[in-house]
């Protein structure tokens, strides 16, 4: 089939890529100039294993181009937006403009020719209406549908995510359009469940699953909290609720907060929604608190470790909200590096990938070319992203290069007794 994405970001590139994999023709769309002329020189923008090597192979196959224009559409079975959806700042809404903006661009592209718009940028309920109200309203007769279709991949497993996803969700109530979604989707049938639901629920299931998951998280560090006071280990703790079925163990790992582009904003933009219905979600409005006092309250352990962190130096290990992605939106380091700062310490830093959108947005930060400079001098590590080099460091050698051999590792990834054994000064997460 003939798709256009519009938008190429972490959702829209790997969207794109992934359809062109499966046999698709596939235009992707984006108004970034410099991003498209880098993709057609072979230049991937962001970080995602995997991507650069489909997005080489499928070039190459002419199966996926890439350009600023929307001409793609007139031809085109079904025209993905991916475009960011942001919070807004004062309100907590999502900020729609970029959806809006390239819904009215494609009033300019439309004949009488059925033409199914798609929504895979993640927005609020109701959004889908007023995307085709908007276009019928410049264009009444334009024939189309504006179909739901939530993204739920990873950053760090993106492709892997889409080409096995546990469901995939398609919103309409217009039968031609959803024959249409099937087909482009025939490559899952029979092998992934195809959820078809009507739009609003579609729209809703996208956040009611963000939620959810940022509540077992928030709730298993809440807990890890708790062991820390009565004595008990937030691993065996999270094991033994996580081999419950009903539970199920995923997103049960203690840490320093959840982060990143989506969790964040998403489940604001949910509690935004239920004020706004005179329908309050309290239980979100009490995970998202909890969540922000918890990023303050991990730079505050660090000083409580080292005691007074006035001119003691930090380094600090991981810089992304995750391993195996380049994406700094609303990493833990942003709120931790400048509470250390403002409490007197030095920072030095160091990201195996995200060290280049990190100087952006941080300031009076060292950073590092690599771990063992990063460490070299200082009075205590801090782990805040588990990227797999840092299983791997030499701590042997790091006891030797430290003014003091304290570590505080917010993703628990060692054993605290083979610390103290090797003479750390050490401080986890949910564990004595
Ligand atoms: P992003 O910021 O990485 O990319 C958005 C892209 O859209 C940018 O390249 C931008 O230049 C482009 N764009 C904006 N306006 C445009 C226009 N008028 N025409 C053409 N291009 C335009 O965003 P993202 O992280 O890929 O997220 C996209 C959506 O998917 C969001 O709603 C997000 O919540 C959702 N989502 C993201 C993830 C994730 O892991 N990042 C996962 C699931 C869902």
């Amino acid at each position: 089939m003939k798709l256009v994405v519009v938008g190429v970001g972490y959702v829209g590139l790997v969207s794109g890529v992934c359809f062109a994999e499966c046999g698709h023709e596939v235009v992707c769309v984006d108004k970034d100039k410099k991003k498209i002329i880098n993709l057609n020189s072979g230049i991937v923008p962001i970080y995602e294993p995997g991507l650069e090597e489909l997005v080489i192979r499928n070039r190459r196959n002419g199966r996926l181009t890439f350009t600023t224009t929307l001409d793609a559409v007139k031809d085109a079975d079904a025209v993905f937006i991916a475009v960011g959806t942001p919070p807004d700042p004062h309100s907590g809404h999502a900020d729609l403009r970029y959806v809006f903006e390239v819904a009215s661009e494609l009033t300019g592209y439309l004949d009488n020719s059925f033409k199914t718009i798609v929504i895979k940028s993640t927005v609020p309920v109701g959004t889908g209406k007023h995307v085709e109200d908007l276009i019928k309203t410049t264009r009444p007769d334009a024939n189309i549908a504006v179909v739901s279709n939530p993204e739920f991949l990873r950053e760090g497993h993106a492709i892997e995510d889409f080409q096995y996803p546990d469901r995939v969700v398609i919103g309409t109530d217009n039968k031609h359009a959803a024959q249409i979604m099937c087909k482009i989707y025939s490559m899952f049938d029979g092998v992934f469940p195809i959820v078809c639901v009507k739009r609003e629920s579609s729209e809703l299931i996208k956040y009611g699953s963000n939620s959810f998951l940022a509540t077992k998280i928030a709730f298993i560090n809440e807990m890890a909290d708790l062991c820390e006071k009565v004595g008990a280990d937030i691993l065996e703790v999270a094991h033994g609720i996580g081999s419950d079925s009903r539970i199920g163990s995923k997103f049960l790992q203690a840490g320093p907060g959840f982060a990143g582009s989506c969790f964040p904003k998403d489940i604001l933009s949910l509690v935004t929604t239920g004020r706004d219905n005179n329908t309050p979600i309290r239980l979100i409005e009490t995970v998202i608190e909890s969540n922000e006092c918890r990023k303050l309250a991990m730079a505050h352990k660090i000083q409580d470790l080292v005691g007074n962190l006035e001119d003691k130096t930090v380094s600090i290990l991981g810089l992304t909200f995750k391993p195996n992605t380049d994406d700094m939106r609303e990493a833990c380091s942003l709120t931790i590096i400048p509470e250390l700062i403002r409490m007197g310490a030095k920072v030095k830093a160091y990201d195996p990938i995200g060290m280049e959108n990190a100087k952006k947005l941080l300031e009076y930060v060292e950073f590092c070319p690599d771990i063992y400079s990063c460490i070299d001098g200082t009075d205590v590590v801090a782990i805040l992203t588990e990227w797999d080099d840092f299983y791997k460091m030499d701590l042997n050698h790091i006891i030797t290069i430290m003014k003091t051999p304290q570590m505080v590792d917010l993703r628990n990834i060692f054993d605290p007794a083979h610390m103290r054994r090797l003479g750390f000064k050490y401080s986890s997460i949910g564990r004595e």
